[in-house]
């Protein structure tokens, strides 16, 4: 058992793994929890939750490590309390092989930050013709499979994948997108096409390919996972919730953006709030919360995507789409899902952590005497301006911003973060 290092006292455990919302007293070592007892003087204010699970990150590498590197991004993770990330492959090379994978893990794991989930291409090169060996990277661990940046949009290339992942309880992370309605837009299509001049993309744009997605997983047999990435449509969500209730293993996503924002960000700031998708109307984004707070919406994920200046200052019409998004997923979220959705701490924290660990099918984060630390310091009140980024990018409309909440401290296997610094 680990020597106790310190005890953080009145702390509010929210741990979804075992539905716990107790206020208690925590003795932590230097590698792992001595102690969890009910706490003995008055409540901290401070949340301790597990590390958080970001299923949506884009690491850039390999090639495009002038707008991130392992490093920095895996410190940013921290940063925002971020200890597992599920890492995109739309790198470049595009990640489609084990080999590239594994090499892109060690290189992680060695740094001794976040953890790296791997999210391999579903199709080669992320062409959208032939599939990766997914059994190979099955083989390995490795069940989750996307092509974002861009949809599987070859109805026989996702079947193909159904059919595979079937056999493992694999997934495939669609982010949905007609590419023929979407191209050439650069905003939403309605007040933002208008205001700026520059062309829209439809929400149709994203749940026709849903409701397409949907089709073909039930045409599979519906014993494989499908899962809808950065909606920011409400029939999107609608779509995903009728295909769950009907049995099919459909599950779904949003960002922290697409539930705080709105396309009058995009009209007021330009390129710096262009996303894709983009920022919707004001009407949608009440929508989104209101069924996320209904449960029709598993995860909570960042959809970090660094860009440098050189890409990302440009007109709207040429400046690269995304936004970073570590080191603000937790307050922005706890925010808006507390505040304007009225939900509880704890049911934010599943979005966060055990539930799209579910969805990557990993382990979930564990706060448990005896288990190697895994585990956010929050305080949810707290106001802060969020003026410095450990990403090497910044293109973020939160900087420079007011926020409500901050990550105090982070332990991920040892404490590596405390109160702005890194230890
Ligand atoms: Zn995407």
């Amino acid at each position: 058992m680990d020597e106790i290092k310190e005890i953080l006292q009145g702390v509010r455990l929210l741990d979804p793994l075992t539905d716990c919302d107790t206020v208690v007293d925590v003795a932590v070592g230097e590698t792992d929890i001595v102690w969890i007892k009910e706490a003995s003087g008055e409540p901290s204010g401070l949340w301790l939750l597990p590390g958080l699970v970001d299923m949506h990150v884009h690491l850039r590498t390999p090639g495009y490590e002038s707008a991130e590197t392992l490093e920095t991004g895996l410190r940013a993770a921290i940063a925002g309390g971020v200890t597992s990330t599920g890492m995109m492959p739309n790198t470049s090379p595009p990640l489609d092989t084990l080999a590239a994978v594994l090499e892109v893990m060690k290189a992680g794991e060695s740094l001794g930050l976040a953890s790296i989930e791997p999210v391999p291409c579903v199709t080669l090169g992320r062409s959208g013709d032939k599939c990766v060996d997914l059994e190979k990277f099955a083989q390995n661990g490795i069940t989750s499979f996307t092509d974002d940046g861009s949809p599987v949009e070859r109805d026989e290339a996702l079947l193909d994948a159904f059919h595979r992942i079937s056999s493992f309880n694999g997934v495939v992370i669609e982010h949905p997108e007609v590419s023929a309605m979407a191209a050439g837009g650069a905003v939403n299509l309605g007040r933002a096409s208008v205001e700026t001049g520059v062309a829209g993309i439809p929400e149709s744009a994203e749940y026709l390919d849903v409701e397409r997605c949907i089709a073909v997983l039930r045409e599979s047999g519906g014993e494989a996972r499908l899962h809808l990435t950065h909606l920011s449509s409400p029939e999107s969500i609608r779509l995903v919730h009728k295909a769950s209730q009907e049995g099919l293993r459909v599950t779904c996503d949003v960002t922290p953006h697409h539930i705080s924002l709105n396309e009058e960000s995009v009209i007021a700031l330009g390129s710096i709030a262009k996303m894709n998708p983009p920022l919707r109307s004001e009407e949608s984004r009440k929508k989104i919360v209101e069924m996320i707070a209904d449960g029709k919406v598993c995860a909570i994920a960042s959809d970090h995507a660094p860009h440098t200046i050189e890409k990302k200052n440009l007109p709207l019409q040429k400046a690269a789409f995304g936004i970073i998004g570590l080191e603000t997923l937790l307050p922005v979220t706890v925010n808006i899902l507390s505040m304007e959705a009225g939900m509880a701490p704890l049911d934010i924290v599943r979005m966060l952590t055990t539930s799209p660990a579910s969805v990557l099918n990993t382990k979930p984060p564990e706060i448990k005497v005896g288990k190697p630390l895994n585990m956010v310091l929050f305080n949810p009140k707290l106001e802060w301006t969020y003026t410095r980024t450990f990403s090497s990018s910044s293109n973020t409309p939160f900087i420079g911003r007011k926020l409500t909440g901050k990550v105090m401290r982070v332990w991920f296997r040892r404490e590596l973060f405390r109160e702005g610094e890194f230890v």
